[in-house]
């Protein structure tokens, strides 16, 4: 951790997404970097009075906690952002054409999403990497101090779940498997992987090119498949019955738990089946409007008692113009502006939703006494009287991580 003392930051305002709301605020940390307290000036404790307690002001700021990034791909930082014309799997093409080719490329373009990640106050991540990759990944990762799960990502319309290698290095359930899709995995693959004991993560009802070949095997899907020589007679009969891809998923969903990204396409029936089985939905509000996807229904989802956390999905996805392209706080952003979403909503999505898809602590990205302490400072006008977080989220200025860890 940065603090090697005891700190005491005095803020505009503190907020969690685990209950704690206070303007003025403070959040008191330990030499070790636990959370002592957060909430009123009020109820400091006495030992964060001495004059031996570091003091942080920030009286126009609200001090909440670091992020968690639930759907993202850190590998494919280097590519950059890209523009899209429309043709979803004419743009997959052109991502594995343009995925880093040599080991150094691919480590350069992974510690810049590292690197990105961290400025934007990311303290947790579901990341997808290479399946050769993934072991190395994570303990880079977590050089970072960017906890949570790195999925190996696995492909094969006739493929077997892979075991991914070094995953006994990890004292908790750190390495997962992510068949990347219903049109680039096989059923066989989903059901070894429900099967494996691993977390678990896929692409789900992303795109209705997805949506055509799930139902019936035809379309875009069907073509790029036969046109890269991968796609066999054999395989169709798993794609003829009409169903969609969370009626697909079904049997998968019910065997194991799972992280769906995206879920842009979902009838009431896939609602119900998605909240029956205990599903979490990784949403990428920036990237889902980038490919032009309409109306996602992750207010329903919620509604319903699905966890619905937010992910960035990669780089390529995002605007050329924003300075922390892997960053949550302008997924939240996005959302304020486009639907006036309840900020305290929006700051569950991206801390302790997250945290719940991805396996980790229940005190992880709150202020809950004993939880350790990543406090990302947000800009205000305390002289406004509207809540902090509201203005927070109409602002512009970054998210600026407090006790920044660079390994
Ligand atoms: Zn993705």
């Amino acid at each position: 951790m940065f603090n090697s003392q005891p700190t005491l930051i005095q803020a505009g305002a503190v907020m969690d997404g685990a209950g704690v709301l206070a303007r003025p605020g403070v959040v008191a940390v330990s030499a070790e970097g636990w959370v002592v307290y957060a909430g009123p000036p009020a109820g400091v404790p006495a030992a964060f009075l001495a004059d031996s307690v570091a003091q942080i002001r920030l009286p126009d700021r609200l001090v909440v906690p670091g992020f968690v990034n639930a759907h993202t791909h850190l590998e494919l930082t280097g590519i950059g952002p890209r523009p899209y014309d429309g043709d979803f799997p004419g743009w997959l093409e052109q991502v594995v054409r343009e995925k880093p080719a040599t080991d150094a490329a691919w480590w350069a373009s992974y510690e810049a999403g590292l690197a990105a990640s961290a400025m934007a106050g990311t303290v947790a991540a579901g990341d997808i990497v290479a399946h050769d990759k993934v072991k190395e990944a994570l303990q880079a990762r977590f050089k970072w101090e960017i906890w949570g799960m790195a999925y190996a990502e696995q492909f094969g319309l006739g493929a077997v779940c892979r075991i991914p290698q070094g995953y006994e290095l990890f004292s908790e359930k750190r390495i997962g498997i992510q068949p990347h899709a219903p049109y680039s995995a096989g059923p066989l693959l989903f059901e070894t992987a429900s099967q494996s004991g691993f977390p678990l993560s896929t692409h789900l009802a992303e795109t209705t090119e997805e949506l055509e070949f799930v139902a019936r095997g035809t379309g875009p899907f069907r073509e790029l498949l036969e046109k890269l020589g991968k796609w066999k007679p054999q395989y169709a009969a798993a794609y003829q019955a009409g169903l969609t891809p969370v009626e697909w998923m079904r049997p998968h969903l019910a065997a194991a738990h799972w992280l769906l990204a995206h879920v842009n396409y979902a009838s009431d029936a896939d609602l119900v089946i998605l909240a029956r089985t205990g599903t979490s939905v990784a949403y990428c509000p920036v990237a889902s409007d980038y490919f032009g996807h309409k109306n996602h229904r992750y207010r329903d989802m919620l509604a319903y008692g699905i966890n619905v956390c937010l992910g960035t999905d990669s780089a390529i996805c995002q605007p050329a113009s924003e300075p922390h392209p892997l960053g949550v706080l302008p997924q939240m952003r996005h959302l304020f502006l486009r639907d006036a979403t309840d900020p305290l909503l929006l700051l569950k999505m991206a801390t302790v939703n997250g945290a719940k898809a991805l396996g980790l602590a229940e005190d992880f990205a709150t202020f809950k006494v004993g939880a350790e302490a990543r406090p990302v400072a947000l800009t205000f006008d305390p002289e406004n009287p509207e809540s902090p977080l509201a203005q927070a989220l109409r602002r512009s200025e970054p998210a600026e991580p407090l006790f920044p860890h660079l390994p």
